[in-house]
């Protein structure tokens, strides 16, 4: 059978041997490894079989798209991480779900957080890519935005969140990551999550310390059409 057209539980249960898999070679533990199971485009019964296999922690990068299904699912125990490149005029609705934004990458966002007045976990975003219109905050300008966050009592800080460009060795990326973070933490001493890894790059990331894995495909299948 294609993995594709494998049963959920079984695409799942074979991503949490490969995340232990991956944690014995590294010498770590599984258990500081948390897999956000990335559903964008899938219908809210998905989430809610996800949940019934024990799934916690779900991720969603369009606000349009998840509202909906975090509304039809409040019966549910979940943890919603936004991962998606986020508008501030959004922040507010966005939050009304999500108890962690992945994607803070400008001061405009930690902003219209902090005008929320919500306590919401936070990773700030870092682009990886030379493309500033890509999704994070580069390099150079990532000690003024951990200053900025750092100012607001709301956000708790918990760490980077990166996405390996597809022109890159992913080891390489997450390399780079772990050694922002490292310089970060002299700033920001409790922010060491480190977000990154994604279904075809997973057991990379777990080499170079992610603490969060988000994975989409690998478990889900196959995405329906974008929209
Ligand atoms: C879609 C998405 C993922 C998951 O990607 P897969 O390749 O399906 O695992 C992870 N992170 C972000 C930011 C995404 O948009």
């Amino acid at each position: 059978m294609p993995p594709d057209e494998a049963p959920l539980a079984e695409r799942l249960e074979r991503v949490r041997t490969a995340v232990a898999d991956a944690a014995a070679v590294a010498g770590r533990s599984p258990s500081e490894i948390t897999t956000v199971v990335v559903t964008k485009f899938h219908p809210a019964s998905l989430v809610r079989e996800l949940a019934d296999l024990g799934v916690r922690d779900i991720g969603e990068n369009r606000h349009q798209d998840a509202a909906p299904k975090a509304a039809e699912l409040t019966d549910l125990d979940l943890t919603w991480h936004f991962i998606g490149q986020l508008q501030s005029n959004k922040v507010r609705a966005v939050l009304d779900y999500a108890s962690v934004i992945q994607s803070i990458d400008r001061a405009s966002i930690v902003a219209a957080i902090a005008t929320t007045g919500k306590s919401v976990d936070a990773f700030i975003q870092l682009n990886l890519t030379a493309d500033p219109r890509r999704g994070g905050v580069v390099a150079a300008d990532l000690d003024a935005l951990v200053e900025d966050v750092l100012a607001v009592p709301s956000i708790r800080l918990r760490g980077l969140m990166a996405v390996a460009p597809l022109d890159e060795e992913p080891r390489r990326a997450f390399e780079m990551v772990r050694k922002a973070s490292d310089r970060m933490l002299a700033q920001a001493p409790l922010a060491s999550a480190l977000s990154m890894g994604m279904s075809g790059d997973f057991r990379e990331a777990i080499l170079e310390g992610a603490t969060h894995l988000r994975i989409g495909t690998a478990i889900t299948g196959k995405r329906p059409d974008a929209g």
